[in-house]
């Protein structure tokens, strides 16, 4: 019994030598040491020994399980190490390779403008304030000396929600709401940038685009504040020699009212199909804040005057760029965007 016992201690450590990796120690130790394993079978047999034999073989029995948990042990200990260096030899990182360069993308055309606009004017000292987008008929339309049988509402095809409440047609009712908040004081110096809606799809009319409008409420404002700030505007966006003119218009809530064109981005005023062979582009709408206006927001129209303007950022961008169909800004198409400035 004793002879068999110590021919398995030896047969044991042969196997846990030879075990090359941990699962393959761990097989060896239910091999031997597991519910079934080689020398539980013969600890457990031991009540059959004679009591003469038993304490002897006992003994030695409960040292040799002892060794042999020793063995594995240590067996996995050495394993252990090696597996780990091979690890860190498979993770090792070349810490002077070059990255690798994360994907930047580019900035779209409409916030490359809006941008650009914001920068004129906030250096002029004007605030950028927003406003809903789904209005009241009065700020929309009202507060802006449009009562609801004025011929002029025709001009803005409207997308009503009820009877009273549309998509803004244009950012003016951030204006509206601005003056009622600050008047009886003065300045007020702000522009409107945000989303606009109007019935209205072809090459170069979406039914949702961008409008940038401008305000000022002072004292003794005057048509040469209007002229002065516009045409730095213009020239800081289209160049120093780009030509402004201010021609007579209709707007309701202004008076008198201006529109703003530029000499031909394309033929430089020569005269081409896109300018209509005028040698002028339109890019903006401008006037003196209407009296009813002011007055309708709270403000005395014999202290303070104003004056406001608003553009379609799509149609700057448009002539900025060259861009001919109003459509391409919102088709996402990667080509399209691609063209334009990286972040
Ligand atoms: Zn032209």
């Amino acid at each position: 019994m004793q002879e068999n016992l110590k021919a398995l201690e030896a047969e044991a450590r042969g196997d846990i030598e030879k075990a090359a990796t941990l699962e393959e120690v761990e097989e060896q130790r239910v091999r031997y040491l597991g519910r079934k394993g080689k020398l539980t079978l013969i600890l457990r047999g031991m009540k059959d020994l004679s009591p003469v034999e038993r304490p002897g073989v006992g003994k030695l029995a409960n040292e040799i399980r002892a060794r042999v948990e020793g063995l594995i042990r240590q067996r996995m200990s050495v394993l252990n190490e090696s597996q780990k260096e091979e690890r860190l030899e498979k993770e090792r990182i070349d810490v002077t390779m070059p990255g690798v360069r994360p994907r930047v993308g580019n900035k779209h055309p409409l916030t490359l403008v809006l941008a650009e606009i914001k920068r004129v004017f906030m250096g002029l000292g004007f605030s950028v304030v927003e406003g809903p987008e789904i209005e009241s008929d009065y700020y929309n339309f009202e507060a802006l000396n449009l009562p609801p049988d004025h011929p002029a509402r025709d001009m803005q095809d409207s997308f009503y929600i009820t009877e009273e409440i549309l998509l803004r047609t244009h950012t003016s009712p951030v204006q509206a709401r601005t003056m009622e908040r600050t008047a009886p004081n003065v300045p007020v110096r702000i522009i409107c940038p945000g989303k606009v809606y109007r019935r209205d799809a072809d090459s170069t009319h979406s039914p949702m685009f961008h409008q940038v409008e401008g305000l000022v409420v002072d004292k003794n404002i005057t048509l040469a504040n209007l002229k002065g700030v516009l045409t730095l505007f213009v020239r800081e966006l289209f160049g120093a020699d780009r030509k402004v003119r201010f021609r007579p218009s209709y707007f309701p809530f202004t008076e008198p009212s201006a529109e703003v064109d530029i000499s031909c981005v394309i033929c430089g005023g020569k005269g081409c199909r896109v300018c209509s062979h005028t040698g002028w582009l339109e890019i903006l709408g401008s006037g003196l804040v209407h009296p009813r206006v002011l007055a309708m927001s709270g403000y005395d129209p014999k202290e303070v005057s104003g004056f406001a303007f608003g553009m379609g950022v799509e149609r700057i961008a448009m002539l900025k760029y060259g861009i001919d169909d109003i459509r391409l800004f919102f088709e996402n198409d990667l080509r399209f965007l691609e063209q334009f400035g990286t972040v």
